[in-house]
């Protein structure tokens, strides 16, 4: 082959590498992040963008955890070949302000470790009764790591009760860099139990499970997604 051919391949190539990393981004560049910038520049001209605390829609297993809009979705891709393990709930509040509740009951752990995060047991998964799942919740904390997990679960807390609709904290905005810190939100997964009755590394998008069903709400990313996930059919 000529050099000129090996050229033109080669920015073919190179222009392929572009479309698919944008393919991949779109979730990132498009409607989800749009939202969520519009909804935290101005979340009191959008308040019907918010899913309330402690409602459930039509005959959802879980209660809403916190007040908020549902701005990144389970499966949205923030960089490349990295799918988001549960779903960001901005309360548009300040941190410290807005109260995250137990979604179900269950039995909540807190490593030593954790300053903004918490882990609840869910001994039989309501849609699937004799699975263990877990509820995964994060950034309960200011961006020094000052934590906004209520005195009652205390880090080492192990296995400890809770019931749906319990206070457990309040959103805050800790990314474990003081000097960028993240919009204020609560981060929630459902992570998979690894069959010994532990849970799998909550990081890892394939440890994780679709939200929707158990809030009867489009929380899927790759499903026909609506930049405003709100209840089709509220309980009345
Ligand atoms: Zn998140």
């Amino acid at each position: 082959m000529k050099k000129s051919g090996k050229i033109v391949l080669g920015a073919a190539a190179a222009g392929l590498v572009v479309l698919a990393g944008l393919y991949l981004y779109r979730g990132y560049l498009s409607g989800p992040s749009t939202a969520v910038m519009t909804f935290l520049r101005a979340p009191e001209a959008h308040s019907d963008w918010k899913t309330s605390a402690l409602s459930r829609c039509g005959d959802a297993p879980f209660s809403f955890p916190t007040d908020g809009f549902i701005g990144y979705l389970w499966g949205d891709s923030f960089r490349l070949l990295h799918k988001h393990q549960g779903i960001d709930i901005f309360a548009g509040t300040d941190v410290g302000q807005t109260a995250v509740y137990a979604p179900y009951d269950g039995y909540l752990t807190r490593l030593d470790s954790w300053k903004s995060s918490l882990i609840i047991r869910i001994p039989s998964d309501p849609l699937h009764p004799g699975n263990q799942i877990w509820l995964y919740m994060t950034h309960l904390a200011d961006p020094q790591g000052t934590s906004l997990i209520v005195a009652d679960f205390p880090p080492g807390t192990a296995e400890k009760a809770v019931r749906k609709g319990e206070l457990l904290g309040y959103q805050g905005n800790y990314s474990g860099d003081p000097n960028r810190p993240t919009g204020v939100h609560l981060h929630f997964s459902i992570v998979r139990d690894d069959g010994s009755g532990r849970y799998l590394n909550e990081l890892e998008f394939e440890n994780t499970i679709d939200p929707s069903p158990y809030f009867n709400l489009p929380l899927n990313a790759s499903g026909s997604r609506s930049s405003i996930p709100k209840c089709a059919s509220p309980a009345n």
